[in-house]
């Protein structure tokens, strides 16, 4: 793919115009193959103001309209989206490694929650009472002003609009700081939402890396911060954000357990706990990171293996994003054989014919993995999957209990009660019965527990609405003869 000018050289989009004010930069590679496909500045705490005074300016126009008029842009938007379908794909597969599939998939969902955003003047119609004679008391949901949202580089495209259509259409201007690995997606996000109406300075991009985040959690006009990432990042952010008295949500890692008991059906099981694992290369945070096999699974874990072994790097399985990022994924390979489990598929050493500089690692089993090793218990996020045993459902929960992220957790099984067990019992946001990613889709919201996030409320579908507004609580009475009955 020829990337476009604007794409050749990334430049920050800040009140309706793309920028670069001679700020260091840094080269942005194509995982696919290893080559420069681009360059970011490296933003200061300047670029981070001027961003922040854009948005403020934009936000009482842009707040002043009615929800009508706000969302007729978010569905000219998602109109845009579908016909750009093509290009956004490829972008995302350039800049991300994804096959193509995973990569359209992506964009797909992009739309599905515009679709959401759209709906969001549905659901919000606000609440009045009379609570005492002629007297009403009204809430409305006011938005906050200037937000900010951070992003990491595992959905360049998907991520961001977890975000931005919510906060937009509830009323705030937005601050988005994009992964400095990925910030292609989000150039042409700034493209669409102009050709779609959105005024200038409602949205603005500021490229860079730890100094951009950095100066979002310190900017006192900024009222709410979201970030989705690493868990040692989420919660740096949480505290410099909180510290300086700003709502804050920030979604980190995970290490998700899926418990594969005797009964299940193992055709699907195999099929999906192989495709949770080695989907988008395995860095999903929805990935199955860890199976817990109760008792008897030798004959799912069988097929796994031959199911996997159709996964061949460069066909129909994308790159990891880094050369840092294969290398501790196979560091973490080496290890788990060092310590004495057992490989029972390598993904070490991919390669792919003629794009030998690319980032690939095929797809690993690694069985009798135990509690105290780190493929047990670190996020390696790649194509890796570490199998435990356990005795029965009890020592299977307590394992999946143990871990310190709280993402994801299923259950594969044929027997209700079972999987019941395991819906009450796991430890995590988002549970799967017989589903290997188990996303949950709008209006249901997205967000994790334990290590995995932090905050109150999620950063998707209904639970955004709370994070995204304010509420205006308002008593009114309008008729002097009505005999007030109340305390004051
Ligand atoms: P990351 O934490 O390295 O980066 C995320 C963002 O934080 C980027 O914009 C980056 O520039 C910035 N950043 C990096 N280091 C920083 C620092 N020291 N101080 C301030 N900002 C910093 O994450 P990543 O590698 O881009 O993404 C992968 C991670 O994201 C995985 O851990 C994955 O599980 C997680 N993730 C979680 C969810 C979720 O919903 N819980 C969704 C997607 C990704």
């Amino acid at each position: 793919m020829n990337v476009s000018e604007t794409l050749s050289e990334v430049k920050n989009y800040i009140d309706g115009k793309f920028e670069r004010n001679g700020q260091n930069s840094m080269d942005v590679l194509s995982p696919l193959d290893g080559s420069k496909i681009s360059s970011i500045p490296l933003s200061t705490i300047q670029d981070v103001d001027s961003a922040v005074q854009a948005a403020k300016k934009a936000f009482p126009s842009w707040s002043d309209m009615t929800f009508k008029e706000r969302v007729q842009i978010f569905f000219r938007y998602r109109t845009l989206l579908e016909k750009n379908m093509e290009e956004l794909t490829e972008l995302v597969q350039l800049e991300n490694g994804k096959t193509y599939g995973e990569a359209k998939a992506e964009v797909e969902k992009s739309m599905e929650l515009c679709e959401f955003a759209v709906s969001i003047p549905q659901i919000i119609t606000n609440e009045v009472q009379e609570v005492s004679k002629g007297v009403e008391c009204r809430i409305e949901r006011k938005p906050l002003g200037v937000v900010a949202s951070i992003t990491p580089f595992n959905f360049p495209n998907m991520v961001p609009h977890w975000t931005l259509p919510n906060a937009l259409v509830l009323g705030n201007t937005m601050v988005m700081k994009p992964s400095e690995l990925v910030p292609l997606s989000t150039v042409r996000m700034a493209e669409l939402l102009k050709e779609a109406g959105l005024p200038d300075g409602v949205f603005n991009i500021v490229n860079g890396g730890k100094e951009v985040v950095e100066a979002i959690c310190d900017h006192e006009d900024i009222k709410a911060v979201s970030f989705v990432g690493s868990t040692k990042v989420a919660k740096i952010v949480y505290k410099r954000a909180t510290s300086n008295l700003k709502r804050c949500v920030a979604l980190g890692g995970a290490k998700n357990h899926l418990l594969v008991l005797p009964d299940a059906n193992p055709e699907m099981t195999a099929s999906n706990v192989v495709a949770s694992m080695s989907g988008c290369a395995g860095q999903r945070c929805m990935a199955a990171s860890v199976m817990v096999g109760v008792d008897k699974v030798q004959h799912i874990i069988d097929r796994m293996v031959e199911e996997a072994k159709t996964i061949i790097p460069g066909e129909n399985l994308g790159s990891v994003i880094t050369k840092e990022a294969k290398e501790r994924i196979e560091g973490y390979i080496a290890e788990a054989e060092k310590n004495g489990a057992k490989i029972l598929l390598d993904g070490r050493n991919a390669t792919v014919k003629g794009k030998e500089g690319g980032y690939y690692v095929g797809p690993t089993i690694i069985d009798y993995v135990t509690t105290d090793m780190s493929v047990a218990r670190e996020e390696i996020f790649g194509p890796v999957i570490s199998i435990l045993r356990a005795k029965d459902l009890d020592e299977a929960i307590e394992i999946e209990n143990g871990s310190n992220y709280g993402n994801a957790a299923a259950v594969f099984t044929q027997s209700g009660g079972l999987a019941k067990q395991v819906m009450e019992r796991a430890s995590a946001g988002m549970i799967g019965v017989n589903i290997g990613v188990p996303v949950p889709r709008e209006p249901f919201s997205f967000g994790g527990w334990n290590e995995s996030k932090f905050g109150v409320g999620d950063i998707t579908g209904r639970s955004s609405i709370e994070f995204w507004t304010q509420n205006k609580k308002t008593t009114i009475k309008w008729n002097p003869e009505a005999k007030t009955n109340w305390m004051s």
